[in-house]
């Protein structure tokens, strides 16, 4: 089935070269290499019927040869039918091809037709002779033609892909059940009809990828994703993991001292972590929830429920910040509970560093809070029993498992419980999260007023002043957020620079803070920390605090250049306030003039509250390529499918893998190395 492409005749070890750069090596790989788009050449056009702009087959005698002479010599060849003229025309000839033009010779000819100064031409048309001995039969098939590199002409591309549809082993590892089931095409049929559809098959269609054999490999590479991830999740229910089973007195102790109860929703979704840590196969779960639904409780008590068996517990956030916003969290609701909480960020000092480096590997420390820098080799856990990954859509697959591995103990792995505020629609979610079991969180705590929100253009900066300043002397506080200029740190500092400036010199009964990414962690924490108790009023920053940061009092909230910001980050800053009792306000900032895209968003923005909702929309107008982030998963490399293209086909995918891995194993595993050329392990990241 891997036979090297040299097999083929007429390739070399210099055309197998240049197929290399193609990525493709072996001939099998030349079936999968497939058109960019068809050209018919199933029909003879009648000159007087050709369509300027359009490719076209035309066939006709020549008329009259010539050389005309400008800046450029161009050999001119009248090519006529019954019904016109058409004129050949070539700027690099020789005197060789000048000849066999005879006039009263029969050509067929195949370009673009072009609007030439006298008439219609084409300008270097692929051309053949036709002559009594030579009939040439038209082809009933579309023509495919291929991506190229430089050195390979589609006269090749053809004829090797031709050779290998005929010479290989096509071998279907759908099951005919599957077939059936799904209505799908076999393979070999597929195949055949994605590189030669019949002529007058849609050209239309085939362009869009949705001619059933087109869909039909999309499916195929689909289904190979998924079941890879599914046998990624299988490979981890065969291995082991500690169990975390005691009375729960840590757990009760702090929903006691909680101030508040948990939501429904909550608890039941608790209720499926707590279970899974029970077990002996390692917890893979995904706690989807919106903004603001309240996910760190849950973390909270999961870590409670491995610190008691005896374990630790890292918790891992995707910036600094944030993870400074769980240091705090944690340690409030842990301190009373005599639990050790340490921090590992990338700006600890050396001394700091060590100290927290031995507390990790003497086990002194129960709960670990940190960054990357989790990752790092010095990073020795003691028992490690519990892995919490905040926002998961920062962090890529890859660092999961790495730091997954770091966990191993005796053969024992670590739990994972993966939290994301990124709800994705549930088709996509089937696939891009096959591998774990999603928990969601559907309901928000009660008492939340949903934040009124108003777009308004950047010219009415002043307005928004005054009304700050009521706010804040009212004891409620306000953000102002300045987001990503031309994604340069600088620039965004600059900008918010100067609106701290701005607001500085207007809102002088005001103290005002400001935080960026380019600030000490240090700094940063001072700020964060005076603004949560309520020495600022007012706060100004980068998106740095898009994600996690939680103060309760804040309720008024403006976001600057809104219009750069995309649905699902406007989302996310949008839920840092809103999150006490008095209704809040979120005003979002435009500078004119507004693209159409960028006022769908806004207005989204302006009347939806559901995060799902909003991810939905989010999907529609970015595509799920955005929206998953260029981290996640395999699914954004695919080779034919395209996971925005083919949403439909993903929810049948996934009903394909479950009979597929209960009842074909051997033919899923040999599916997903067709398809998966790095496979994913565990073991190996
Ligand atoms: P997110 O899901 O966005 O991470 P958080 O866990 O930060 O949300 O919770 C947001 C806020 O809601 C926090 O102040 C948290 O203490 C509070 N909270 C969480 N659960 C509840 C609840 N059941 N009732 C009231 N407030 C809650
Ligand atoms: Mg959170």
């Amino acid at each position: 089935m891997s036979s090297p492409l040299t097999d083929l005749q007429g390739v070399g070890a210099r055309t197998a070269q240049q197929f290399s750069r193609l990525n493709l090596h072996t001939v099998e790989s030349l079936l999968f290499h497939l058109p960019l788009r068809y050209e018919d050449r199933s029909k003879i056009i009648p000159i007087v019927s050709l369509i300027v702009g359009e490719n076209a087959l035309v066939e006709g005698i020549i008329q009259s040869v010539e050389v005309r002479k400008s800046k450029r010599n161009s050999l001119i060849c009248a090519l006529g039918d019954e019904t016109g003229m058409i004129a050949l025309r070539f700027f690099h000839f020789g005197q060789a091809q000048k000849q066999q033009f005879k006039v009263g010779s029969k050509w067929r000819c195949f370009g673009e037709v072009r609007q030439g100064y006298q008439c219609l031409e084409l300008v270097h048309p692929e051309y053949q002779p036709v002559t009594p001995d030579t009939p040439l039969p038209v082809p009933d098939k579309l023509t495919p033609v291929y991506p190229s590199t430089e050195g390979l002409y589609q006269k090749q591309l053809r004829n090797l892909v031709l050779q290998a549809l005929h010479h290989c082993e096509i071998i279907d590892y759908l099951p005919e059940p599957i077939l059936k089931q799904f209505k799908l095409l076999p393979l070999r049929q597929a195949l055949w009809q994605t590189h030669y559809p019949a002529a007058g098959s849609s050209l239309e269609q085939l362009q869009a990828k949705q001619h059933p054999a087109q869909q039909r490999l999309a499916f195929e590479e689909l289904l190979a994703h998924h079941l890879s991830l599914r046998m990624l999740r299988t490979q981890i229910q065969a291995q082991q993991a500690h169990v975390l089973s005691n009375k729960g007195q840590l757990v009760s102790s702090l929903l006691t001292a909680l101030p508040f109860k948990l939501t429904q929703a909550q608890a039941q979704v608790y209720t499926e972590v707590a279970r899974d840590l029970q077990l002996s196969t390692p917890m893979q779960r995904l706690i989807q929830g919106d903004v603001g639904s309240g996910k760190t409780v849950i973390a909270a008590l999961a870590a409670l429920q491995a610190i008691e068996s005896g374990y630790q517990v890292a918790v891992m956030a995707p910036t600094e910040l944030l993870a400074e916003q769980h240091m705090h969290t944690f340690d409030n609701w842990l301190q009373p509970l005599n639990i050790m909480v340490t921090w590992l960020t990338g700006s600890l000092t050396k001394k700091q560093r060590q100290q927290a480096l031995s507390d990790i590997d003497s086990g002194q420390t129960a709960l670990i809070i940190g960054t990357h820098a989790l990752f790092q080799k010095e990073v020795e856990f003691a028992q490690l029993g519990l892995i919490i990954v905040d926002e998961q859509h920062r962090f890529g697959v890859h660092q999961r498992l790495a730091l997954r591995n770091k966990g191993e103990n005796n053969g024992s792995y670590p739990h994972q419980l993966i939290m994301t505020a990124t709800p994705i629609p549930r088709t996509l979610a089937m696939t891009a999260y096959a591998d774990l079991d999603v928990s969601i969180i559907d309901e928000l705590p009660p008492g939340r007023t949903p934040v009124n929100t108003a777009i308004m253009a950047n010219v009415r900066r002043d307005k928004i002043v005054t009304r700050i300043e009521q706010v804040c002397l009212e004891g409620r506080q306000a953000y102002w957020v300045c987001p990503l200029i031309e994604e340069s740190e600088t620039l965004q500092l600059e900008a918010a620079e100067d609106t701290f400036a701005y607001l500085t010199a207007h809102l002088p009964n005001l103290t005002i803070g400001l935080v960026h990414g380019r600030m000490k962690s240090k700094e940063k924490e001072a700020v964060m920390q005076a603004f949560k108790q309520g020495q600022i009023h007012l706060l100004v920053a980068t998106t740095v605090i898009e994600v996690g940061v939680d103060v309760p009092n804040a309720s008024l909230m403006i976001i600057e250049n809104a219009e750069r910001l995309g649905l699902a980050q406007l989302h996310q800053l949008r839920g840092r306030v809103g999150r006490g009792d008095v209704e809040s306000h979120c005003v979002l900032l435009y500078q004119q003039p507004l693209s159409e895209i960028a006022k769908t968003r806004l207005t989204t923005i302006r009347s939806t509250h559901d995060g799902f909702a909003i991810a939905q929309r989010d999907l529609d107008i970015r595509g799920p390529g955005e929206v998953l982030g260029t981290k996640q998963t395999g699914l954004l490399n695919l080779r034919i499918a395209n996971i925005e293209r083919d949403q439909s086909l993903l929810s049948q995918v996934a009903q394909a893998s479950k009979i597929m891995l209960e009842n074909y194993p051997e033919q899923s595993k040999k599916l997903v190395e067709r398809w998966i050329k790095s496979e994913l392990t565990y073991g190996e990241v």
